[in-house]
């Protein structure tokens, strides 16, 4: 019998009770490790109603203890970080040094957050009419709720949960069913910080989870990560549902190499960035832009660098770049490269033909780095995400042509240029359509005091994630007008109250 993964509610872990399961995979070996509970809109229904009973504690409690919350659960984080990181890499198939890569990130919005208190400080004017103070707080929304994608388990629930529970929020949050356990570990380590039962509960599901999310009175908001056909889905159903929402879609990022950049750098960050978790990055780089003469040298030093890299499983320290996380998805990722042939690109490199580290299973979910060369816009390996280790390289003639390029692409989250002309690095920023920019930097994810956030498809909603975004999403303002009067100053007045 399979182990069964459970909700986490109330501080408990708790069977489910719907009768259905999905299987959680060992991506470097194929079998399936454990099955995960997936809840009916009742299980949501009762988890909320754990969340908002904790909410009324848990807004009450002083900031400094929130704080001191956060101070330990990062504590914990840090102690735990190998066990964490071997987790992620068990259900999602990334290398573990890659996995701890995410967590450290995730950290630092924990970090981020254990300095709440000055950014939750409104503000106060004296005197606004004669007798007469003005002042604004903030305060939590009550439940939110997050929905988050399998691709990174550490750290996107972390984007999430550090701001919302330091501003007093209590939290549902519904992990991917494919790597569900880093969710759990999380909030078992935050009760173990001195969170109060409840305010965190993880609720496993599918697309009947997350409906009755969208659906249920008692949440206030919702944030999410994950494809764009999805965010939008919630975006709409949400709002619609009378809830703030941010959801962030998918992503095609281009990455522009102008003539005159280091060659050697430029590749290497390619390579990276195209390949690293196994492309399974919503800011990998997608397609290379290779500008004029910088094509053919370019192309070269890149497929160079391909059958050097080690591919094998996450627990082995010398593997780069892990398996896929499920069959399903390496074999749609495989068909791009047809896809890629029939259309015209050239096929220089062919993932499904590599070698493994010593002692990897062939029965996992491998796909080797692949390149094509010659891709243009209007076929699909350029249009559509592929989320694997697939690297197109797109020739241009001009910098002009390049920011065109971007710019008439649907997704626009991240985007990077290579190149030592300071002018054209200003240009491209200025005019780029994409809401994060790398400078000879191929993954600019924002660090955790600003906020992350793409353009066009990448995001459905006004709030960016995390950082200064993050606080302002999970709270509302409220302004209060005081006044103490004298008894004796005290007079009926039915004008419109003014100021002067
Ligand atoms: P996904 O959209 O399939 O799943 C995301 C979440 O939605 C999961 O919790 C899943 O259970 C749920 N879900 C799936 N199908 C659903 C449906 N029909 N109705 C309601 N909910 C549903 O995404 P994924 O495959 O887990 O993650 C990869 C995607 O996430 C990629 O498109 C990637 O670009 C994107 N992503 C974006 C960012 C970003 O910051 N913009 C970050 C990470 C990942």
């Amino acid at each position: 019998m399979a182990r069964t993964i459970h909700h986490y509610v109330g501080g408990a872990h708790v069977p489910g009770t719907s009768g259905r399961t999905s299987p959680v995979y060992d991506p470097s070996t194929g079998e399936v490790q454990a099955e995960v509970d997936l809840a009916s809109a009742e299980e949501v229904d009762a988890a909320v109603a754990v969340a908002a009973d904790a909410h009324r504690e848990w807004r009450s409690v002083s900031l400094s203890r929130r704080t001191d919350v956060m101070f330990a659960f990062r504590q914990l984080l840090h102690e735990h970080r190998a066990e964490l990181a071997a987790l992620v890499s068990s259900e999602h198939g990334k290398v573990e040094s890659d996995a701890a890569g995410e967590l450290a990130r995730g950290i630092e919005n924990v970090e981020f957050a254990c300095g709440i208190a000055p950014l939750l400080k409104g503000g106060f004017t004296e005197q606004a009419s004669t007798g007469v103070d003005v002042y604004s707080i903030r305060q939590p929304l009550g439940v939110v709720a997050g929905i988050t994608p399998f691709n990174f388990p550490m750290m996107v629930p972390l984007w999430m949960l550090a701001n919302a529970i330091a501003c007093g929020n209590s939290f549902v949050l519904k992990p991917s069913e494919k790597d569900p356990s880093a969710s759990v570990r999380l909030a078992e380590l935050f009760s173990e910080a001195g969170l109060p039962d409840g305010v965190l509960n993880v609720v496993h599901g599918d697309k009947v989870a997350v409906d009755a999310i969208l659906e249920s009175r008692g949440i206030s908001a919702v944030s999410f990560v994950g494809s764009t056909g999805i965010a939008r889905h919630i975006y709409e159903r949400g709002t619609a549902a009378g809830k703030r929402v941010q959801a962030l879609g998918g992503a095609k990022n281009h990455m522009v190499v102008l003539p005159d950049a280091d060659l050697d750098v430029a590749a290497d960050a390619a390579v990276s960035a195209g390949y690293g978790s196994a492309g399974e990055r919503c800011m990998a780089i997608s397609v290379v832009v290779a500008v004029g003469p910088v094509a053919d040298p370019l192309v070269e030093a890149i497929a160079k660098r391909i059958p050097a890299l080690r591919v094998g499983p996450g627990s082995d320290p010398t593997a780069e770049m892990g398996p896929l996380v499920t069959a399903e998805h390496r074999d749609k990722v495989a068909g791009y490269l047809d896809v890629a042939a029939s259309e015209g690109a050239t096929v220089l490199a062919d993932g499904r033909s590599l070698s493994l580290v010593e002692g990897a299973s062939p029965g996992g979910f491998y796909l080797g780095p692949s390149l094509l060369d010659g891709v243009r816009p209007g076929m699909r390996v350029y249009e559509e995400e592929i989320f694997g280790p697939v690297l197109s390289v797109v020739r241009v003639e001009s910098l002009d042509e390049a920011i065109g390029l971007v710019n008439s692409h649907p997704y626009g989250n991240g985007t990077a240029i290579f190149t030592r002309d300071g002018g054209a690095v200003r240009r491209f920023q200025f005019e780029v359509d994409c809401g994060m920019v790398g400078v000879n930097v191929p993954i600019p994810v924002p660090v955790a005091y600003y906020s992350f956030g793409g353009w066009k498809s990448s995001l459905f909603g006004d709030a960016h994630m995390y950082g200064p975004a993050g606080v302002d999403f999970y709270t509302r303002s409220k302004v209060v007008t005081s006044r103490w009067p004298e008894a004796s100053t005290s007079a009926i007045d039915l004008g419109f109250p003014g100021t002067r």
